[in-house]
């Protein structure tokens, strides 16, 4: 399950950022999952409570995920569509030549701390 290892990867941000800025816990964490990516955000709040559980740091800590809607750049309208897959048309001329700017990113966007 690859969620797993990117919520992993998610802790040892937060172990990063711990011993960097002197926190020993984390509360909330916020985390942006674009709608374009194969992240399914059920299996990350599954999996970071798995991962979290045992750590000092993360013991308890609560994921709150933000979804950001997939937008693209037609090269033919030269305006930025909505899409909501990676293989999506143009919805305004049908075109292919899209080019994604949102919606695949997943990152920590915020979070609470003591
Ligand atoms: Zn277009």
């Amino acid at each position: 399950m690859h969620e797993m290892s990117l919520t992993e990867g998610v802790v040892r941000i937060l172990e990063q950022q711990a011993e960097t800025h002197g926190f020993t816990r984390v509360k909330t964490v916020w985390l942006e999952i674009g709608e374009l990516s194969t992240v399914i955000p059920e299996s990350m709040e599954f999996c970071f409570d798995a991962v979290a559980r045992g750590n000092p740091l993360t013991e308890g800590a609560r994921l709150e995920i933000i979804r950001i809607p997939g937008t693209a750049w037609c090269m033919e309208c030269s305006e930025s569509v909505a899409v909501t897959s990676r293989i999506d048309l143009c919805p305004k001329c049908g075109g292919a030549r899209l080019a994604v700017t949102t919606g695949e990113e997943m990152r920590i966007k915020e979070m609470e701390v003591e």
